[in-house]
């Protein structure tokens, strides 16, 4: 990201090549980020395996370097199925975790031998009726919805206890295979994976009993990453939000708490800076008991000889992408607040989080185009609604900007480039690059019909 931002001609380029914004990706992190977490399995000699969340980045290039990092994949449908398939990833790297499930995504993954993770009994009777169907034998991950007082309550999965009723319809039970136990929580909390991953084991340990030969557990995504490195700015951010009165703009569009509460984040954020990340956290999962005097999870995991799996999505692309737009005008609100108007829109870099809390880096075009303004400013976007605000913070512009002038969104590429981006307007959606070690190249993405 910093060699390319070192090179404006280079940013330039990329801009009127593909408009704006571009989302530059360059993949070589998500391997050392994978090895991040298997150097730490390996420590605790347990059988791991790291499956890509792909819904994080709907790129091929990610697909193609999460294989070549030894990695398999977590579809989310029936086209990120279908484009794996394509791609050539083996089907025993692939699962299937859709939270509503189509007939053709069952279907394809049925004939294609994918592991299915399965959400609840309707699912499972669909499954089962269609690879009998096609006299098929269908392997399933039962969705487990934790039932630790801890955990929050969640729609996904069935509880164990309910798990072990549906399967006591033996007619059902023989005509599938039950490969493993699924869960994907809420938040990045280690002790509950730790909780998740014990109840998944005793519920392994009763379908044992039953017959059935589960090999894995699959922990889910939310391994988390830190994207702002000092927790002081951090703090700082939220102490110097919180105190400021109603209407007060001078951080925040509106003074928008962001979701903030008493100058703490709250879920209204993704924690943009956290401590522990990737193999300290899965360290920590690994090492604890979830009872004072029981086993480690790690060695539980070793004397029920079963793999643990997880899905991150955004932890594995972290360092591996930038979203780079083009500055359209400077101008001020009707009551004299500056703005930045950029070529892009809103939905181009967010998440599910309230905003996307790294600053943007400015890209000055050698000969500007229009006189510099040097004000502090809010982004504002393509979309004609009024609260179309790239991000929700204000910010200064020491050095001057004016339109022509590029504006870089850093390390966007999990969730932020793809998850919620609309083509409302007919505003055409992003284009994706990448590059393949020599130069920034098309990704195959673009190119596809859904
Ligand atoms: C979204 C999702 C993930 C990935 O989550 P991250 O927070 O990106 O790691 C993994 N598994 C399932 C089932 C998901 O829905």
């Amino acid at each position: 990201m910093e060699d390319l931002l070192n090179s404006p001609a280079r940013c330039r380029e990329l801009i009127d090549a593909y408009g704006s914004p571009v989302n530059v990706h360059e993949f070589a992190a998500l391997g050392s980020n994978a090895q991040e977490l298997r150097t730490v399995a390996a420590a605790h000699s347990i059988d791991f395996q790291i499956y890509f969340a792909r819904k994080a980045n709907k790129t091929m290039g990610a697909i193609d370097q999460a294989i070549r990092a030894g990695c398999g994949v977590d579809v989310a449908s029936l086209n990120e199925l279908r484009q794996c398939l394509d791609r050539g990833v083996p089907a025993e790297r692939i699962i299937v975790t859709a939270a509503v499930k189509s007939r053709a995504l069952l279907q394809l993954a049925i004939a294609s031998r994918v592991t299915i993770s399965v959400d609840n009994k309707d699912e499972l009777l669909e499954v089962s009726e269609l690879a009998d169907e096609r006299g098929e034998n269908v392997e399933v991950a039962l969705r487990l919805a934790v039932a630790h007082p801890a955990i929050p309550p969640t729609r996904f999965g069935l509880l164990a206890a309910r798990w072990l009723e549906v399967l006591g319809d033996t007619e059902l039970a023989s005509r599938v295979t039950v490969a493993g136990i699924h869960f994907h929580l809420n938040g990045y909390d280690a002790s509950a994976r730790a909780l998740g991953i014990s109840e998944a084991l005793s519920l392994i340990g009763q379908l044992r009993t039953m017959g059935h030969e589960p090999t894995f557990v699959d922990m889910g995504g939310g391994i988390p990453m830190s994207y702002v490195d000092s927790a002081e700015q951090w703090e700082n951010f939220w102490s110097t939000l919180e105190p400021l009165p109603a209407g007060d703009e001078t951080l925040t569009w509106k003074s928008d708490r962001l979701g903030a509460t008493g100058g703490a984040p709250v879920a209204g954020v993704y924690p943009y800076h956290q401590e522990l990340v990737r193999g300290a956290w899965l360290d920590e999962i690994l090492g604890s008991a979830t009872e004072p005097g029981s086993v480690s999870i790690a060695s539980s995991l070793r004397r029920a000889q079963i793999q643990l799996r997880c899905e991150p999505g955004r932890s594995l692309l972290d360092g591996c992408g930038m979203t780079i737009a083009e500055v359209a005008f400077t101008k001020n609100r009707s009551d004299g607040v500056p703005l930045v108007g950029l070529h892009m829109n809103r939905t181009q870099c967010r998440s599910t989080s309230a905003d996307f809390l790294v600053d943007p880096l400015l890209v000055h075009q050698g000969q500007p185009q229009r006189k510099r303004t040097f004000d502090s400013a809010f982004l504002v976007g393509a979309y004609c609604i009024e609260e179309e605000l790239l991000l929700r913070r204000r910010f200064e512009f020491p050095a001057g900007v004016a339109a022509g002038d590029l504006v870089a969104f850093p390390n966007t590429a999990g969730y932020l480039m793809h998850i919620v981006e609309s083509a409302s307007h007919q505003l055409p959606l992003a284009a994706n690059v990448l590059w393949n070690g020599d130069q920034w190249v098309a990704d195959d993405i673009d190119r596809m019909q859904l």
